[in-house]
């Protein structure tokens, strides 16, 4: 496959929809395969402790593997919790093991407890700019959040220069957008300058339904060029890979999802990073 230009500098990208079942864990994954495919070095952070992403990823995930939990809350280095992805080459995967659950709370009295992610990533030495990381720099860290607005999506929000936002066309789709903009703008303010959306992504399309056809014109008309032009189709392919412990590139890459998400990589990645 043809490959793209590298960034300048790695970018670290925040997938985050306090609603669940939007497709963030999904999109994570395939949009991250996807840049793999295309020659980008790519590192997946699964920051929800139901750690499907994990899974997708073919990596292991019980207790007492090496995760998320020991650099967050523990303070292990990056380069100490990841691993392979055995199923996609250039892809690494720091796995959610269930301890994830408990550390919404235990953050709490931890000094700093909303920078942590942000220390681990940036410690990494193969996260920066060319100069500073060199040719086996990570290109892209892609953070797929848990379903809430707590401490762990709070510390993607801090660690990440970009967001990316998932959302199903389906009814009530903008429905508690508002709130997460305002998160968004909170964060912002007070605690990372230069966080912003970059990326909104149509997920779960039905080219059948003209309510799906509606709500991708409303969410156009809302976030104009944000959206990304590709949208993803709804797809039994797509969700019947991680049961296979693959995503849909690698699963079945002439189906029309993992077409789809090729295409939303090569978007993503061609567009660059927000100025
Ligand atoms: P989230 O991480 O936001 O909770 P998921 O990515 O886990 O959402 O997706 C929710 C459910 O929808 C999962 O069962 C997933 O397999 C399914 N799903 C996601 N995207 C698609 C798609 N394009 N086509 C069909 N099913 C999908
Ligand atoms: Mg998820």
């Amino acid at each position: 496959r043809p490959s793209l230009p590298r960034p300048a500098a790695t970018r670290v990208i925040v997938v985050a929809n306090q609603k669940g079942g939007v497709g963030k864990t999904t999109s994570t994954v395939n949009v991250a395969a996807a840049l793999a495919q295309l020659g980008q070095r790519v590192l997946v952070i699964d920051l929800d402790p139901q750690g499907n992403a994990s899974t997708a990823l073919s990596v292991e995930h019980h207790r007492g593997v090496p995760s998320t939990y020991d650099a967050l809350v523990d303070g292990v280095p990056l380069v100490d919790v990841i691993t392979p992805c055995p199923e996609v080459e250039n892809l690494h995967v720091v796995p959610a093991t269930i301890d994830l659950a408990g550390a919404e709370i235990e953050l709490v009295s931890v000094v700093a407890r909303e920078n942590r992610l942000h220390r681990a990533i940036h410690g990494h030495p193969l996260v920066g700019t060319a100069e500073e990381a060199g040719e086996e720099r990570f290109d892209f860290v892609l953070i797929d959040c848990p379903p809430s607005l707590g401490l762990l999506t709070l510390n993607a929000l801090v660690a990440g220069a970009e967001m990316m936002i998932p959302i199903q066309a389906e009814y009530y789709a903008l429905e508690g957008l508002g709130q997460l903009i305002e998160t968004v703008d909170m964060v912002k303010k007070h605690l990372n300058p230069r966080l912003a959306v970059s990326t909104i992504l149509v997920t779960m399309y039905d080219a059948r339904t003209r309510l799906a056809a509606g709500v991708a014109e409303e969410v156009r008309e809302h976030f104009g060029d944000l959206v990304v032009k590709t949208t993803i189709p709804r797809s039994v392919r797509v969700s019947e890979a991680p049961s296979y412990g693959q995503t849909v590139m690698t699963y079945d890459p002439g189906s029309p999802g993992a077409l789809c998400y090729l295409e939303a990589a090569r978007e993503i990645a061609t567009k660059g990073a927000p100025q």
